[in-house]
């Protein structure tokens, strides 16, 4: 891979360190990425202030450079898409499908209008409610999604008329890096700076007293630890953390009809995913029918390097994240789960795991209360609906959760007895222009996408007047 660099005030920055990128699909470095000092945190946060002076007025530029910004990674697709799937080892195909999300988020949010809001307007009194951008925004995000979970970030940031410092995870900061160079050209300087480096770089952002707002993806450990370096200089947080997302079977579900899409859920990016499906609720009468199910899709699915068109399930990202899904599938198995298909790391290079289904597994396991973030899915029984609710509900995590049944409306009208930030039914995962995203509970604070997410990104003004 050729060369990659951090942007810096609307240009690249060198560096005298750098650091290593791992294929997961061969366990071989695939490029260096820049380290950045502290030095160069803060001249990006001076170029995100100084740009932000204008910037926060031009909102004709802000649409035209959000619209240039998705033409140039279009136009450069490809490219991009292979350096996802070499950084972060999903297949080609989800890939380009995360850059197409990118694309529709810089244009989605580019057209975007926040009206003023008029709270009287009489002879006498007239108040009215602006919102304006929050100021710079220190900007943080993990490997899973590498550019999707940044532009979901970057992009209504610059709608609104913030300013933002971006910093990637160390695994995957490649795709990020080359976004900035694509930037370059389309920004003015200083509206959005790409720095790379350890999680280091991430606490000497989140402690700089230029950023009025710290929008982070990325672990609840972490989000945490962002939280509270963030409390002594009142920054607003954006905080976008994990799950682990029940999927409920109803006694009513066909499990022909949602075999499929409970397995893609569960599966895509190698269950690497915030709001994948992490445990499996499913009454006794459906429940050999549905292991059956899955594990005949476990066995059959593709596990190979994304960039083989074949492949339908990559490698786990890195070290800690196989070392972590091989210790939680060794924990279950030795008390007593079942292990219904794979369940053993897959022999030669890269961090490739077997799909795996386990069953005779019960809340209190490792595997069912811990967010795996990998190609683990745990089936459990269970008796009754009100039992199911407060098992799903007896968590830490509210990210997400779905409700399978033949009834939509039956599985409507329980969804809001889920504690999460989204609910779906008979889907999971899906998402439509506007539709905002976020957590409870440990799962996060405040919300991205649609109106909600450009609204994250200001703070209220009331202008009162007397005439
Ligand atoms: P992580 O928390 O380990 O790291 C995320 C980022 O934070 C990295 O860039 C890292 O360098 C940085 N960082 C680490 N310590 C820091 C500190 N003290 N100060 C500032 N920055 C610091 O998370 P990860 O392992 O990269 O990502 C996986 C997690 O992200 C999972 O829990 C997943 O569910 C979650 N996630 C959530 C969403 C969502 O939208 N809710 C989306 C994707 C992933």
């Amino acid at each position: 891979m050729s060369e990659f660099s951090m942007t810096i005030d609307g240009g690249g920055a060198a560096t005298e360190t750098a650091f290593p990128v791992t294929n997961p699909a061969t366990g071989e470095v695939m490029a260096e990425a820049p380290e950045s000092t502290r030095g160069q945190v803060d001249e990006a946060m001076s170029a995100a202030a100084r740009a932000f002076e204008s910037w926060q007025y031009d909102r004709p530029l802000r649409q035209k450079a959000l619209k240039d910004l998705a033409s140039a990674v279009e136009a450069n697709l490809e490219e991009l898409a292979e350096v996802i799937t070499m950084e972060e080892g999903k297949p080609l195909g989800e890939s380009r499908s995360e850059l197409g999300d990118v694309v529709n988020d810089l244009r989605y949010f580019a057209t975007l209008e926040v009206p003023a809001e008029i709270v009287r307007d009489d002879e006498r009194t007239a108040v009215r409610v602006l919102r304006r951008p929050a100021g710079p925004v220190a900007a943080i995000t993990p490997w899973n999604f590498p550019l999707g979970t940044a532009v979901a970030k970057i992009a209504p940031a610059l709608a609104a008329g913030c300013t933002v410092v971006l910093k990637p995870s160390p695994y995957t900061p490649l795709s990020c890096l080359r976004f900035g160079e694509l930037s370059r050209s389309v920004l003015p300087a200083g509206v959005l700076s790409v720095l790379s480096g350890s999680n280091e770089v991430g606490s000497w952002m989140t402690e700089h007293p230029v950023p009025r707002m710290v929008s982070f993806t990325g672990s609840v450990a972490t989000g945490k630890r962002i939280a509270a370096s963030s409390a002594p200089d009142l920054k607003r947080v954006i905080l976008e953390l994990g799950g682990n997302d029940p999927a409920i079977i109803l006694d009513d579900a066909v499990v022909d009809d949602i075999a499929d899409a409970l397995f893609a859920n569960a599966f895509a990016n190698c269950g690497q995913v915030c709001v994948a499906i992490k445990r499996v609720y499913v009454p006794d009468a459906l429940h050999d029918e549905l292991v059956e199910a899955l594990v005949s899709r476990a066995k059959a699915a593709k596990v190979g390097d994304g960039r083989l068109e074949a492949s339908e399930i990559g490698p786990l990202c890195n070290q800690m994240q196989f070392d972590r899904v091989s210790e939680l599938v060794g924990d279950a198995a030795s008390r007593g789960a079942r292990v219904a298909a794979g369940g053993h790391a897959i022999d030669g290079p890269g961090y490739f795991f077997e799909p795996t289904i386990l069953t005779d597994v019960d809340d209190g396991l490792r595997i069912v209360d811990e967010e795996q973030f990998g190609p683990v899915l745990p089936v459990i029984r269970y008796d009754g609906i009100e039992e199911v609710l407060k098992r799903a509900n007896a968590t830490h995590f509210g990210l997400g959760a779905s409700i399978w049944t033949s009834d939509a409306e039956r599985g409507s009208a329980l969804a809001p007895r889920v504690d999460s930030g989204t609910v779906w039914v008979n889907t999971h995962q899906s998402a439509v222009p506007g539709q905002p995203f976020g957590g409870v509970k440990w799962s996060g604070i405040g919300v991205e996408g649609g109106p909600w997410g450009l609204l994250s990104f200001t703070e209220v003004q009331a202008i009162h007047v007397a005439k």
